[in-house]
């Protein structure tokens, strides 16, 4: 049985990540996409619903699985007895960081490889803070998330507007 463990913030999951993710369960046995339960930046979701997105995703797939996981990914790989990590790699700048984190990672426990699967080109410009951005000042995501995600975006905006928040941005989408 390979198992592969799919790590990331997911705030919130979109079509990218999906596209990774099932591309990845047909590389492996069984996939785990494994939500931050504390990620190191700010979130608009909390971790349950980051969790309940990313399951709501990845529901039709048998073999993916959706956790929650703190600590180092590694250590969370080898609790899983998984065999690799896996990444999406879009841009030169997602390889610089990439780069670091996976000889960390491999510094930490050789066991656990590294495996990097590049964006498709629908979505290689896509990545949660523009899906968020796009969302906050009521442009179309269709295509760009999943149709529940979409949802709960415009809810949270509209609660944060009807709260007296108003929207802020350069983007022009
Ligand atoms: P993190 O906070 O760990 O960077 P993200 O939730 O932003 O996590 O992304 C998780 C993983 O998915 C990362 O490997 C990221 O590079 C990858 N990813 C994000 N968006 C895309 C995309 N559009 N195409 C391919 N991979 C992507």
């Amino acid at each position: 049985m390979r198992i592969a463990i799919y790590p990331g913030t997911f705030d919130p999951f979109h079509n990218g990540h999906q596209d990774i993710a099932l591309r990845a369960a047909r590389l492996f046995d069984r996939l785990i996409v494994a939500v931050y339960e504390y990620p190191g930046k700010d979130v608009l979701f909390s971790t349950q619903e980051r969790l309940e997105i990313a399951q709501r995703a990845v529901a039709p797939f048998p073999n993916i699985d959706v956790e929650l996981f703190s600590g180092l990914a590694v250590e969370y790989a080898k609790a899983r007895k998984a065999c690799a990590l896996v990444r999406g790699l879009r841009a030169i700048s997602d390889f610089e960081y990439e780069f670091e984190i996976a000889h960390m990672n491999r510094r930490l426990n050789p066991e656990v490889e590294a495996v990097f699967l590049m964006t498709s080109l629908p979505y290689a410009f896509l990545r949660s803070s523009i899906v968020k951005e796009i969302a906050k000042l009521g442009g179309s995501l269709e295509g760009l998330v999943p149709d529940d995600v979409g949802e709960a975006l415009r809810r949270e905006y509209e609660a944060r507007a009807r709260a007296g928040g108003l929207p802020t941005s350069n983007l022009v989408p």
